[in-house]
């Protein structure tokens, strides 16, 4: 049965028996400890937990899954993917422990006419909590399954929670005995290869309190829930993998065809030198599973917005695409794999997931990108990495350290994993624990910096506090200025009673038209008033941030007065810069929409910055925007804009807005409830911004740059309206200028300026020439003025300056040529530039045979003119920072020669 078919009968089975099918949740999870979703309860926890109220009882659902910690198991064992899919049937207060059980035991055993799995009942062994007779009691007598075949199980294995206070309970699992040739008899407890676990049941029954102890299931029992729950889950894999027969997970349908490509492309045999057993398993299979797993859920990854990146969840996806990339090569191939593995990958994953045909060039485009991208990194950090493992060998260590395996993941991408290993492979350690305390401090002092902006002065368990006093209601989408209520003075230390003149702090009201910073818009600033009876103030706003959901914060600034909470007060806008800020948001919505037009749909926001009359724009793409193409967005966005568009906003479900085809961003956790604000029909997006009423008042867009801020991001900046128009009227007046003093009209000055140019590069380069053959010119002369000094040629002269060392060595050269050869000879010349002392100094072969030697006169020059020097016998040089020592230099080049000779004669 193929897994597609599993998924269809599961959703149907569970459909006919009173469950609302509930689609997947996309696999990035808004939950700043998790990055994925990992089960299938994940988009229900808020019904668990009873903050919410289901809008069903029953509920079935195959919710797409990545486990991380998984990773390491994939291949060695024969059932843990990274990514995998639980079909799971959830109850909110309706059927308990014996419903779960019997729809799961029916679903697993009626045949498969009658749309069951059609699994052997004598082959399951349900596991229970040890001391959950009801369970066994269920089991055993309702199901008929004999007594020696229900395990029961400590906490360990057969309890649930959530890590923290909240619904908790005991569970109950289906595991297949798949046969003696795969591991001993004895069930569960005995071999989990042979006997696979393929369902959990959880029965949601009791309250857990704190942890006791460091072990699973150590916390206190507050209770029972209010409302039992049942939580299940099927991994579709696993099922796939008992229908189909085959020996693991990754032999199944949706992955066997990545896995027999990668077999093809690296010559290998898969299974050729294994058995069943995973713990059999030859390196070579282990590696084409990892492969197989990792290219499928680098697919999924990408296909759910994910990019890969050096953090969070781009960072799992670049290490699982490396993975699979480096285990390649492992198996000696070299080419770029993802382009023969992916759209296989596609092929089996299409018929559950067709947006992973339809969407294929993004997805694929981003995972050849990141291939590319980590053949360069190889290239680029295996020289390194050789040359750091060679550096720690020469001082005679064994180990990395954690700053250079830091350097090579910071700078290089390299994956601390794969540093480990390629040092392995060269027989050396890396200081691991070195490496993860830099990653935490870098990504400690990232979220220091977030935080402090987030949440003010104060930390977020205050404002927690805070809102107990009730949320604080936006009301700046309708208005600009409004009478409220001072809820709550927020200082550096806490909640504090009041503040006076020259205080700084945050300020909360009850309903408030400024427009906290959020959504990539800055916030609004302006004035709030005071007046109680018996005292007033006036505060200025210099920033609004909500540091937790529902709380409205005013960092303000006491300009007179006093205020406390309780206050009546009055909150005007700055609405200049609102309305120039709102101008830009409704135009970074123009920019968007222009760009998928364009690009195409994979042109998708990465992130943006709304400010007063100006703009950022973040979004992927592969490549370079060419100037053509960003010159005709500019061009559209400004003669739509001028259609006057109507923007208007609204409230709608999520379901409406998918209708609608309003642009929603990936990974961005929106409510049931979504705003969405379209320009005419030209744009819609999910959008919790201010914007203008008529596009019309946005006025003009200029599109100033483009640039990359990392691998396949973009980055747009603009400015818009009156801004805009500044910043071109400003270039007018360059041009104009130019014009005047180049004496040519504004069209023709690219080319004036051209030839100009080129004049300018011919008339330096004729000077150059001039300049070298006046001075070589002076040769002769110098030669000809040649001193005696006891029977030596000697040549000391300074020579004019602007001479660089090469000219003045071709010429000393050049002298030294003029002088007889019969003859011992010297040539010290010296040249002064800005502010500099060149000198070189050549011997003939006559001198150095009377052992006078070049290098030696420079030294013997040096000192005067605050220098140094040195060379060969036949030429030396030197410089130093005092011209006026020159004439002083020169005379000890006479003594030098004259004590030389006279001492050798
Ligand atoms: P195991 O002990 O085998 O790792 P688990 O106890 O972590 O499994 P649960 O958290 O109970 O699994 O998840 C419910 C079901 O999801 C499991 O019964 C199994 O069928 C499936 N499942 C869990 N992890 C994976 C995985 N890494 N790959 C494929 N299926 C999985
Ligand atoms: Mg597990």
């Amino acid at each position: 049965m193929r897994s597609a078919e599993i998924k269809r009968r599961f959703l149907a089975y569970f459909e006919a028996n009173g469950h609302t099918v509930v689609p997947s949740l996309p696999l990035p999870f808004d939950d700043p400890n998790l990055l994925f979703v990992v089960a299938g309860m994940a988009q229900f926890v808020p019904y668990f937990t009873g903050q919410q109220t289901p809008p069903f009882k029953r509920a079935t659902s195959v919710q797409k899954c990545i486990r991380t910690p998984d990773i390491e198991e994939v291949g060695k064992t024969t059932r843990h993917a990274t990514f995998f899919q639980m079909n799971g049937n959830f109850s909110f207060g309706d059927y308990l422990k014996e419903g779960a059980i019997r729809f799961a035991w029916e679903l697993s055993t009626a045949s498969q006419d009658e749309g069951g799995f059609g699994l052997d009942g004598d082959r399951i062994w349900p596991t229970v909590y040890i001391d959950d007779d009801e369970a066994v009691d269920i089991w055993h007598r309702l199901i008929g399954v004999p007594l020696e075949r229900i395990v029961r199980r400590g906490k360990a294995d057969n309890t649930w929670d959530m890590g923290i206070p909240g619904p908790a309970g005991p569970c109950s699992e289906l595991f297949y005995d798949r046969g003696p040739e795969y591991g001993p008899e004895g069930g569960p407890a005995v071999d989990e290869d042979r006997y696979t676990e393929y369902w959990n049941l959880v029965f949601m029954e009791y309250e857990r309190g704190k942890s006791t102890g460091p072990h699973k299931g150590d916390y206190e029992i507050l209770g029972e829930l209010p409302q039992k729950n049942i939580d299940t889950g099927m991994g579709l894999e696993r099922m796939a993998t008992i229908l189909q027969g085959v020996d693991n997970l990754y032999e199944i349908d949706e992955t066997r065809p990545i896995l027999d490509r990668a077999a093809g492309l690296t010559g290998r045999t898969y299974g050729a030198k294994s058995g069943h057993a995973a713990s059999q398993s030859h390196p070579d299979d282990v590696r084409l599973r990892v492969i197989a797993d990792h290219v499928r859920s680098g697919l999924m990854l990408i296909s759910d917005g994910v990019v890969p990146s050096n953090e969070g969840r781009g960072y799992v996806l670049r290490r699982i695409l490396r993975r699979a990339i480096r285990a390649m090569r492992l198996l000696g191939y070299e080419d770029p794999a993802l382009p023969e593995l992916l759209p296989v990958a596609r092929d089996c994953m299409a018929p559950s997931y067709p947006e992973v045909a339809t969407d294929f060039t993004r997805i694929s485009t981003y995972a050849y990108a990141e291939e590319e991208a980590f053949r360069h990194t190889l290239r680029a950090g295996t020289t390194i990495l050789d040359s750091a493992v060679a550096d720690a060998k020469k001082a005679g260590g064994t180990r990395l350290s954690g700053e250079k395996a830091f350097q090579l993941h910071d700078t290089y991408g390299f994956p601390i994993e794969l540093t480990l290993e390629m040092a392995a492979d060269q027989g050396i350690s890396v200081d691991e624990e070195g490496f993860r305390r830099l990653m935490r401090e870098q990504q400690q002092r990232a979220k220091d910096d977030a935080r402090a902006k987030k949440t003010g002065l104060a930390d977020t368990s205050v404002w927690r506090s805070v809102l107990e006093n009730g949320e604080s209601e936006f009301t700046g989408y309708q208005e600009v200025i409004r009478e409220s209520k001072v809820t709550a003075l927020v200082g550096a230390g806490g909640v504090v009673g009041a503040a006076g003149e020259g205080d700084e702090v945050d300020l909360v009201l009850d309903a408030t038209p400024f427009y906290a910073e959020g959504g990539g818009q800055e916030p609004d600033f302006g004035r709030i008033t005071i007046s109680a009876p018996g005292h007033d103030a006036e505060l200025e706003v210099v920033d609004v941030q909500s540091p937790v959901p529902g709380v409205i914060a005013h960092k303000v600034k006491v300009l007179r007065g006093e205020v406390r909470p309780g206050d009546p007060a009055l909150a005007l806008v700055d609405v200049g810069r609102r309305a120039s800020v709102s101008r830009s948001h409704t135009a970074t919505h123009m920019l968007h929409a222009a760009l998928r037009r364009t690009l195409g749909d994979t042109a998708a926001q990465a992130g943006s910055l709304n400010a007063p009359g100006r703009l950022r724009f973040d979004f992927h793409n592969p490549s370079a925007v060419p100037p053509s193409v960003l010159a005709d967005v500019e061009d559209e966005i400004n003669e739509v804009l001028l259609h006057d568009l109507e923007v208007r906003a609204f409230i709608t479900n999520q379901e409406e807005a998918k209708r609608l085809g309003a642009i929603a961003m990936f990974g961005e956790k929106y409510g049931e409830q979504v705003r969405i604000v379209e320009v005419g029909d030209y744009s819609r997006e999910l959008c919790g911004g201010t914007h203008v009423a008529r596009s019309a008042v946005i006025g003009m867009v200029k599109l100033l740059s483009e640039s990359s801020i990392g691998s396949g991001v973009r980055r747009v900046e603009a400015l818009v309206g009156l801004d805009a128009f500044r910043y071109l009227a400003r270039e007018h007046v360059l041009v104009q200028q130019l014009a005047g003093d180049l004496r040519a009209p504004a069209e023709q000055l690219p080319e004036r300026i051209a030839v100009t140019l080129d004049r300018l590069r011919a008339a330096e380069k004729e000077l150059d020439r001039l300049r070298a053959e006046s001075v070589l010119a002076g040769a002769g002369a110098l030669a000809a003025a040649a001193t005696d000094v006891g029977g030596v040629a000697v040549v000391a002269a300074e020579v004019p300056g602007g001479l660089g060392g090469g000219e003045l060595r071709s010429l000393v050269l050049d002298v030294r040529g003029r002088l007889s050869p019969d003859r011992a000879g010297v040539v010290a010349l010296a040249s002064r530039a800005d502010g500099k002392v060149n000198f070189v100094v050549a011997t003939n072969e006559a001198a150095r045979l009377q052992r006078l030697s070049a290098g030696e006169v420079v030294r013997a020059m040096a000192p005067p003119v605050g220098g140094r020097g040195g060379g060969k016998d036949d030429v030396a040089q030197g410089g130093g920072t005092e011209p006026d020592g020159i004439a002083q230099a020169l005379v000890l080049v006479e003594q030098a020669v004259g004590q030389r000779v006279s001492g050798s004669a």
